[in-house]
Parts: structure tokens; sequence; C-alpha cells
């Protein structure tokens, strides 16, 4: 495995004192970052993921921070409690994500349907839960972690990049309609990082091709990145803080994307 050529400063001065922010898939690797970041910024962060385990062992990281951290267990298949969770947030990150990797003609419908239902349904009705309280104070920050698969598609990826394109959509619709209100959506699209998911990938990868990993790293997964190194999770959340803070007001119905160069080609 390469090791970390990057370790992201955070960008001085950001202060989210005063703000509520929520994390979906909280206990995952990007998740994770994303609620330590804003924490650290001084937000009151509302964690929400599943995995009760995850949200645990994060709540003992997070302890130190500036801001504080609430944990919430929750399956966001459950629509209603998504929407009713994201009640009364000023920041609202949708992160949580699922993948299953298969050709389309063996791909299990009701996979497809699992996926669809947290990666794009529920972010719908997260954005629907918060809206209210955002509009009611005309201040709100929507990022959606969307993927260089919300930009471009991958074989064998169907449900995932479906998900990720209409998440693509939905974000820019909230960016139309929440402008008058101080409302920004905006999606971050990374390439491959280095969480415990693709680290899998490519420990698994090197076992059947038997490649060393860092062949499977370039040859398969980077092939398409410019850059030849796996982004840290750490960088994404960065991304995310950034589009939290007042620097980037004007910044709406964008696409970040974090993928070392594969959307220039
Ligand atoms: P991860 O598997 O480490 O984390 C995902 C989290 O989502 C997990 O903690 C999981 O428990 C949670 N989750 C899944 N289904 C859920 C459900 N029904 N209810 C509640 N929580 C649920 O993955 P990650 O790599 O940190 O991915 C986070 C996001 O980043 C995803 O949307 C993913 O598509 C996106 N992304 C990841 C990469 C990458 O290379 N890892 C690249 C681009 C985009």
């Amino acid at each position: 495995m390469t090791a970390p050529t990057t370790h992201p400063t955070p960008v001085a001065g950001l202060d989210l004192g005063g703000r509520t922010a929520l994390v979906t898939g909280a206990a995952g690797g990007i998740g994770r970052a994303c609620v330590l970041r804003l924490a650290a910024a001084g937000a009151k962060v509302r964690a929400v993921d599943r995995d009760a385990e995850g949200l645990d062992a994060l709540a003992g990281q997070a302890q130190d921070l500036a801001g504080a951290v609430e944990t919430r267990t929750l399956d966001l298949t459950d629509l209603d409690a998504a929407e009713q969770v994201a009640a009364g947030t000023d920041i609202l990150v949708n992160n949580a994500g699922l993948q299953l990797v298969r050709p389309i003609e063996e791909f299990p419908p009701d996979v497809f349907h699992t996926v669809l239902t947290v990666m794009l349904e529920a972010p719908f009705r997260l954005i629907r839960g918060a809206l209210p309280h955002m509009y009611g104070q005309g201040w709100g920050r929507i990022v959606n972690i969307s993927s260089v698969h919300g930009l471009r598609a991958s074989a064998y990826k169907s449900a995932y990049v479906a998900a990720k394109h209409g998440l693509e959509g939905l974000s820019k619709t909230a960016a139309l309609e929440g402008a008058e209100h101080g409302v920004t959506s905006n999606c971050v699209n990374p390439g491959y990082v280095r969480t415990p998911l693709v680290e899998r990938q490519i420990a698994d990868q090197a076992a059947a091709h038997g490649l060393p990993e860092e062949r499977v790293l370039v040859d398969v997964l980077l092939r398409d990145s410019a850059l030849k190194r796996l982004l840290e999770p750490e960088e994404v959340a960065e991304a995310v803080a950034y589009l939290c803070g007042p620097q980037a007001s004007f910044i709406t119905g964008t696409s970040l994307p974090l993928d070392g160069g594969w959307t220039a080609h």
C-alpha cells in the first residue's frame, strides 16, 4: 500500500461554533473524518449510522474537540426516521453509501433498490427534513458526498452510478430552490479514498490476480487517475468544511471533483 503523501492542514480560522451539523454514514471512513473536522471547527454534530459500535468508537475519538458529537443509530432505509432526524440542523452532510460490483444481468434487484434508497431517496428525505429550519433562519449548508461516479460511469456499478448521478440532480435542484433562503447545496466528488472498504478491495484483488498491492492500486483502481495515490478521508472532510465556511457562500449547485485528474480525460 502506498504511504499517504498528504497530511492536510485544516483551513485556519474556520469557526462553526453555534452551528448544528448532521453527518450520515458517520461511522465510516469519510463520514467519521467529516464529523471530526466539523466538531473541531466547533459545530455540534449529530452523527448518524446504522453501525452502533462504530458510532461508539467515534464518540470516544471526538471527546477533546471544540464541538460536541451526539450519536444516533439509525438505518436510513427507514425514510420517515431519516426525515425526522434531520430536523433542526444547519449543516447536512449526506454521506452514507454502499457498493455492489456486479454486471447488470446479475445485479440483484433488491440490492439495486436498497442502494437507491440509501444513496438517493434518504438524502431527499434528509434535505426535506432539514430545509424548514434552514429556510426559517435564512442559512443552511447541504453537502452531498457524491463521487467521480456521479460524473462518470464504470462498468458493473449500475446502482451506485445511477444513485450518484441522481444525487447530482437532487443537489442542483436543492441549490436552485435554496438560493433565496441562504441555503447552498453542493456535491463533493472523490476518486478512490483510503477507507477500509477500498483497502479490502485492494487486498482481495491482489490475492485474486497474484499481484503486489501497489500494482493493483496503479493498474486497476487508479488507472484513470493522473495522480497515482489514494485520497485521504481527511482531504474530503477539508473540502466539506470549506463548503460550510463563509468564503464559500457564493458556491452553490456545483460539484467539486477531488479525483486526481480522473475527469480531466
Ligand atoms: P464506508 O463503507 O467506510 O462508510 C459508509 C457508512 O455508511 C458506513 O458506516 C455504513 O454503516 C453507513 N451506511 C450504509 N448503509 C446505511 C444505512 N442503510 N443506514 C445508515 N448507515 C448506513 O464508506 P466510505 O468510503 O466512507 O464512503 C462514504 C461515502 O463516500 C459514500 O457515499 C461513498 O459512495 C462515497 N465515496 C467513497 C469513495 C471511496 O473510495 N471510499 C469514493 C467516492 C465516494
